[in-house]
């Protein structure tokens, strides 16, 4: 099932996507937050599905998925080759020695978060870097620790697109680290809806494209990743406990602007169209915004 939030008529709807329409449910009916952490909410999800209202695509305005977050955003770095040499001499201070052997693992604030058609606020004041990072995003279902490969299946709920921006110059100021260059308030853009587990035929095969105005930038199937779906799990569970709820994004492919020759990074009125085969697509403007003024409380 594909299920995802909507604001309709002032309120904040759980709906089901269905083909070609959008399937309203009650007020009151199970979030995406609630289907990841329970298979009863997800089976009332799908008979409360059976008799909603629909509604035509383009009439429902799609908010981000998941809002319950037991703790940052967990993020995987590094995790197609082909990024990973990209990027090689052009990481100022971020150089790792050679191709690692395990996944890299970093983590971005939740309010980062943002919907998959909402602007994404651009500060030029902050960064004069901002950076896309087209990426497939799983869903923690069931909780546990020390994972291993041949179990991590079990413990995954669903997957989503997710589009992991970044400020490339934030994340050196700061002594080369993660956290600071990839949580600005509300630009990282999630959904367009949850697609559940069973619907996800194999999930290393997935085609994975991000189109800045048109213009195909990154093109590469899930396949490629250096470290498996059930491998980033394993690791990252080892020894700690993940909870249901969790999302984990899983790296990016090759073509990011802060590898291009010349680099290219965002500006105002750029559409971001982050996509990825059989889950949908984000489509997000860059849009002027002060994230840089005082705002207490
Ligand atoms: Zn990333």
């Amino acid at each position: 099932m594909k299920v995802g939030l909507a604001s309709i008529d002032g309120s904040i709807r759980s709906v089901v996507i269905g083909e070609p329409d959008v399937i309203i449910l009650p007020l009151g009916a199970p979030t995406p937050d609630d289907v990841v952490r329970s298979p009863a909410a997800l089976a009332q999800a799908r008979s409360l599905a059976l008799h909603a209202p629909r509604q035509d695509r383009d009439s429902v305005h799609l908010l981000a998925p998941l809002r319950a977050f037991n703790r940052d955003i967990l993020c995987t770095g590094w995790n197609y080759w082909d990024h990973f040499f990209e990027s090689a001499g052009r990481r100022q201070g971020q150089e790792p020695a050679e191709a690692p052997e395990h996944p890299t693992f970093f983590t971005k604030g939740p309010l980062s978060l943002t919907g998959p058609y909402e602007p994404i606020p651009f500060d030029p004041t902050i960064s004069v870097q901002w950076d896309y990072e087209a990426e497939l995003a799983i869903v923690i279902g069931k909780a546990g620790r020390s994972i291993p490969e041949s179990r991590a299946a079990e413990h995954v709920a669903g997957v989503l697109v997710a589009n992991d921006i970044s400020q490339r110059d934030v994340q050196r100021a700061h002594g080369g680290q993660w956290l600071k260059g990839k949580s600005l308030d509300a630009t990282t853009p999630i959904g367009p809806w949850l697609t559940t587990w069973d619907e996800v035929a194999d999930v290393q095969d997935l085609d994975i494209s991000f189109e800045l105005n048109g213009v195909l930038m990154q093109s590469a199937s899930t396949s490629e990743m250096a470290f498996s779906i059930s491998r980033v799990i394993a690791e990252l569970s080892w020894g700690m406990t993940l909870l249901p709820g969790d999302l984990i994004l899983t790296g990016t492919p090759s073509g990011i602007g802060n590898a291009r020759t010349p680099q290219e990074f965002l500006t105002e009125g750029d559409l971001l169209v982050t996509r990825i085969g059989g889950l949908g697509e984000l489509r997000n403007r860059v849009a002027v915004a002060s994230l840089s003024e005082y705002v207490a409380g």
